[in-house]
């Protein structure tokens, strides 16, 4: 395998050593193949939102595959699963089942195109997409962890018709749709960004967004791949309250089986075949596992207190480690939305990808490998999101925020 890895992100390329081969996953917590055990802050790269292993789930995949693992035709889950999807953001009247994020960004971005009859999408840099060739510019996650914004292999013609933008710039979108009038089809963005590490959107970024593209007569993307039912159960566009035209989805809405989707507003849906002439199709899309995990990660979200139990864990977790790096001496900038954060090692505000990429990725490094040695397991990137689990508790904050307090006198 290349690197020796399935995916490159899972490499400690970063921040070097080897990665930990794990054996098994329970709750909070990770065991490796040498017997440690790790508490995570992974968490698959966001969808395990219940922790691993979670009784439920287990059930309720244990069941699905007993009652056969893939048919290829139409399903009641999957119906019940988009009607999940559709009670929590209503932006979304229809929906389609992918495998996979990238999928379904992909599929968004030529739905996108054909509704507008337009060829241009503004992206933002460091966001990240999936590897869908037009989408790999400037892009966030492992290639901006690994220094590969701009892939080999994805032809200029491609690359062409992607304008990519800073986050939290609206000037700079407003210029795009002036140098390139009626060709611009969609803008494509993380309302919050998480593969640049943790970026909110500034007050009113999204609002602006959303009135030059209804202006403009573009489409609004959310990708909210890693924001769904993650920073709010609605998502971001629930939290914010802005509206999309039309919404990506993936990790959290497989519950941990491979799972993505892709939403909006029904007139724009309505292209996609077989009711429309836009073709996008999937053997194994809306398997049973899937909407199996899918469907009850979605309904113990559902239960009452479990965001706002995030929310506290979130901010008891940032309030210990930024005290825990003012007592050490060391420059750190958390930055939070709900139960994903990242902690940069810079002391000024990170807005955008100019501002993520001065931090102290060096510092990172040995922070990483110092928290690994007590035992807890982080992405081992500077550019990526720490994600929090209802497993998490309290206790598992305070030793977190103790071995980082260790671990910056260390670094
Ligand atoms: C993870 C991610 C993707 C890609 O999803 P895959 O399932 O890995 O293809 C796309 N967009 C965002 C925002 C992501 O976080």
């Amino acid at each position: 395998m290349p690197g020796g890895v399935n995916s490159p992100v899972r490499a400690f390329k970063a921040v070097g050593g080897d990665p930990v081969f794990i054996a098994r996953g329970h709750g909070a917590y990770l065991d490796d193949v040498d017997g440690k055990t790790y508490l995570d802050f992974v968490g698959a790269w966001g969808p395990m939102i219940l922790g691993h292993a979670h009784p439920a789930v287990i059930r309720a995949v244990s069941e699905a595959a007993g009652r056969g693992i893939a048919f290829g035709a139409p399903t009641e889950a999957e119906n019940q699963l988009a009607l999940a999807i559709r009670e929590v953001m209503p932006a979304i009247e229809k929906v389609r089942l992918v495998n996979s994020g990238t999928e379904a960004v992909m599929s968004a971005i030529r739905l996108a195109r054909a509704f507008t009859g337009r060829t241009h999408v503004i992206k933002f840099i460091g966001c990240y997409h999936g590897h869908a060739d037009s989408l790999l510019v400037k892009a966030g996650s492992g290639v901006a962890t690994l220094g590969l914004p701009d892939s080999p292999g994805v032809p200029a013609e491609v690359v062409r018709m992607t304008l990519p933008v800073a986050f939290n710039d609206p000037a700079a979108v407003s210029a795009a749709f002036a140098a390139h009038p009626n060709a611009i089809a969609a803008v494509l963005l993380e309302p919050v960004v998480g593969n640049a590490g943790v970026i909110p959107p500034a007050p009113g970024f999204l609002e602006q967004l959303r009135r030059i593209c209804s202006e403009q007569g573009a489409l609004l993307i959310f990708d909210e791949v890693m924001t769904g039912f993650r920073v709010a159960r609605g998502g971001a566009q629930g939290r914010f309250g802005v509206q999309p035209d039309l919404t990506c989805l993936a990790k959290i809405v497989g519950g941990g089986v491979p799972c993505g989707a892709y939403g909006g507003r029904a007139e724009i849906l309505g292209q996609i075949a077989p009711e429309g002439p836009v073709y996008q199709a999937g053997t194994m899309s809306g398997n049973p596992l899937a909407t199996a995990a899918g469907l009850v990660t979605l309904a113990e979200l559902g239960r009452p207190g479990v965001y706002e139990r995030l929310e506290a864990l979130g901010a008891a977790l940032e309030a210990g480690l930024v005290e825990a790096a003012r007592g050490a001496g060391v420059p750190l900038r958390v930055q939070r939305v709900g139960s994903m954060l990242t902690a940069f090692f810079t002391e000024l505000p990170v807005t955008d990808w100019e501002s993520a990429r001065l931090a102290d990725t060096e510092r990172f490094a040995r922070f990483h490998r110092a928290m690994l040695d007590r035992g807890v397991y982080l992405p081992p990137s500077q550019f990526e999101s720490w994600f929090l689990s209802t497993a998490h508790t309290e206790a598992e904050i305070g030793r977190t925020v103790e071995a980082a307090g260790q671990a910056f006198r260390a670094i």
